[in-house]
């Protein structure tokens, strides 16, 4: 799986970029309940420091969300690690749908495990440094610049979808676009009341609904912005 991508020197990293804070993070990760191998290896091995300006790489591998610019994070490893650990969980989705593209860093770990990524963000200026990291590492992701409530139609349905900002309630043509045994993970509620939903849509196309816990998520918004 890690083979997809293309490391360079760079990517590889060295002191506060380097293996040994990376492990560190992957102790933590792992002491927060994160125990699915495959996730931990995809985190260890994509270089998140390319996915913050460079200012910030030194805190690239501390558990925490940072500023990418436009008002907009990359999230936290942990949230990362739950919310992929979720949509792995009992199944193996080929194609993901990821609704907030914002650095990049959520799809690239997705890409790195093997999955078929397919990313939608509103903001132009975001996504297009998100291609870019992921042109460099050689990762191969599909990407649009679009509101992503919509979706993306022409590719689903989907096996598993993500969804990394926070609408106040489910969209429900996301739903439509999962496929049957399909799963999707997303944070739902207004600004400081947020919870992780973790929806499977059956055989038969039955919803059943999972309650992941507190998050914190920028907020899903309507439109395009250049
Ligand atoms: N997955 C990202 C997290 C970025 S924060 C990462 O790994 O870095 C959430 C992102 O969702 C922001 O970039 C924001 O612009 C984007 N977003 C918010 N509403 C959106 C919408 N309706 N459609 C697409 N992207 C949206």
């Amino acid at each position: 799986m890690i083979a997809r991508l293309r490391l360079q020197p760079a990517d590889v990293g060295m002191g506060l970029t380097g293996q040994r804070v990376r492990d560190r993070l992957i102790e933590d990760l792992r002491g927060g309940g994160i125990a699915d191998e495959r996730v931990l290896n995809a985190i260890r091995t994509v270089p998140r420091h390319q996915f913050v300006d460079e200012a910030l790489a030194s805190r690239a591998y501390e558990n925490n969300a940072l500023p990418i610019g436009h008002g907009q994070t990359i999230s936290q490893p942990y949230v990362v690690a739950k919310m992929t650990e979720a949509l792995l969980r009992d199944g193996s989705p080929k194609r993901v749908l990821e609704v907030g593209t914002g650095s990049g860093y959520q799809a690239a770990v997705l890409a790195a495990l093997g999955l078929e990524v397919f990313t939608v963000e509103r903001i132009g200026d975001l996504l297009r440094t998100a291609r870019k990291r992921f042109r460099a590492l050689g990762l191969h992701v599909r990407s649009k610049h679009d509101d992503g409530r919509i979706g993306w139609p022409e590719q689903a349905p989907f096996d598993a979808i993500i969804v990394t900002a926070a609408g106040p309630a489910l969209v429900e043509a996301l739903l439509e676009q999962l496929a049957p045994g399909g799963v999707l993970v997303a944070p739902v509620g207004t600004a400081g009341a947020q919870t992780l939903l973790r929806l499977c849509k059956d055989a038969d196309g039955a919803i059943t609904q999972e309650d992941l816990g507190a998050v914190v998520f920028v907020p899903l918004l309507s439109g395009m912005i250049d």
